[in-house]
């Protein structure tokens, strides 16, 4: 009887040998779907960094209030230089389109909501269905600019593929000067300085409106380590005269120094680089 447990116990210990030194096809193949499933899910890409910005552009009266502000005292501006024009030439106001004269927020909000970030496909998409709002104030005073006889001529970087659309839009919410000849959108460059070099051989351009300070001169197109701050400070009598700025937080070149100028980076270090940035105490 003590020999058949003996053989039994021996008999039960070499199985286990065996059991744990080949490896069986079958439970290998367990094993590997079992760390497949405990394995950390892919980090999905987030526009919530967009939200606030997003919110504060469609939801605030504050917002609404600046756009009103700047396009009112955009007319006090006009009247005020009208006496002094040149009067060799046509006289002339440029804007930018995105965020200056259309809204394009929902395409940011699309953005957030389908966690996806801006891509030129997507951008298409939005802009061809020509359907982005006028902002407030804008083609108020662009009308009163044309009774007062000024041209606006829109400079913009939409590609010349949206041109069409684009126009379809901006006539739509009744702008006025909505051609070929005065809406002028991105070439071989992104740079605006040349089509404005252009316009100004004919016309006395009294006004530029944008969101973005590369819609007024080319030299903010380098911003340095000082963000441009410095070159604002130094132009301070600029801004209400020549140029008025309108308030986008949602993007802008603004965003490049905070990228070290590589907007092609990934998500993860767009991320900690918009926190490295931060001034706190
Ligand atoms: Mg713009």
């Amino acid at each position: 009887m003590k020999t058949t447990i003996k053989i039994f116990i021996i008999f039960t210990i070499l199985l286990s040998f065996s059991c744990k030194r080949v490896p069986v096809k079958g439970k290998q193949d367990k094993i590997d779907t079992l760390k497949q499933k405990i394995k950390k899910p892919e980090k999905k890409y987030s526009s919530d960094y967009l939200l606030m910005a997003t919110l504060w552009y469609q939801k605030s009266a504050e917002m609404r209030a600046i756009y009103y502000q700047t396009y009112n005292f955009a007319k006090t501006i006009l009247l005020n230089k009208l006496p002094y024009a040149d009067t060799l030439k046509r006289k002339a106001i440029v804007v930018d389109i995105d965020e200056t004269v259309l809204d394009n927020s929902p395409f940011e909000a699309h953005c957030i909501l389908s966690n996806t970030s801006y891509s030129r496909k997507e951008w298409e998409t939005w802009v061809n269905k020509a359907s982005a709002k006028a902002l407030p104030g804008a083609v108020d005073f662009l009308n009163y600019a044309k009774y007062k006889d000024v041209e606006t001529f829109y400079v913009s970087n939409r590609r010349k593929n949206l041109k069409q659309k684009t126009m379809q839009n901006l006539i739509d919410r009744g702008f006025p000067f909505v051609d070929s000849m005065h809406v002028l959108l991105r070439d071989s460059v992104s740079t605006k300085r040349y089509r404005r070099a252009k316009i100004l051989k004919n016309y006395d351009i009294l006004l530029y409106i944008g969101d973005n300070l590369t819609d007024f001169s080319e030299i903010y197109e380098d911003r340095d380590s000082l963000l441009a701050k410095n070159l604002v400070d130094k132009n301070i009598k600029s801004f209400g005269k020549d140029f008025l700025i309108l308030p986008n937080p949602m993007y802008g070149e603004w965003e490049k120094p905070v990228f070290k100028n590589n907007m092609s980076i990934s998500p993860e270090k767009k991320d900690s680089l918009r926190k490295a940035i931060l001034d706190s105490y």
